[in-house]
């Protein structure tokens, strides 16, 4: 399988490396959205976040909690996003799971939200759309 992430992995291709473990490698995205921009991935090929394991899943939310942080205060950012996308109409380039730390400063300008207005019929059948697919998974959730 052609893929530069488990490449990067496998220490195959180059990557400006900040964190490494026995499972997890976290490396410097080439194309930032703002310096510094860090991406984090299971060594382990999963597509992406429908098909990590949750477990596995866990432990990198885990380690992105922590360098976060370590971002945040490297680059003295004022915040930052974590963002996942997932398939290519969200963006996805990569097709290995990752997240994105996107460190953001006062005044950036990036990625600025747009937000959209429901009308009073539309809102009631977008959350019965949504509730009636989280029922039928319920029991995984209830453990
Ligand atoms: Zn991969």
């Amino acid at each position: 399988m052609d893929c530069i992430f488990c490449d990067i992995a496998s220490k195959t291709a180059e990557a400006e490396i900040v964190f490494e473990n026995d499972k997890y490698i976290a490396f410097l995205d080439i194309n930032p959205i703002n310096y510094g921009h860090t991406v984090v991935i299971p060594k382990t090929h999963y597509d992406n976040f429908l098909t990590i394991p949750s477990e596995e899943l866990a432990e990198l939310t885990k380690i992105t909690q922590y360098l976060a942080g370590a971002v945040k205060r490297a680059l003295k950012a004022d915040g930052f996003n974590i963002v996942s996308n997932n398939g290519l109409s969200a963006g996805q380039s990569v097709f290995h799971f990752h997240y994105h730390i996107i460190p953001r400063y006062e005044n950036d300008f990036f990625m600025k939200p747009r937000t959209l207005e429901y009308n009073d019929m539309e809102i009631p059948s977008y959350a019965e759309k949504i509730k009636e697919a989280v029922s039928k998974y319920e029991g995984l959730l209830n453990g």
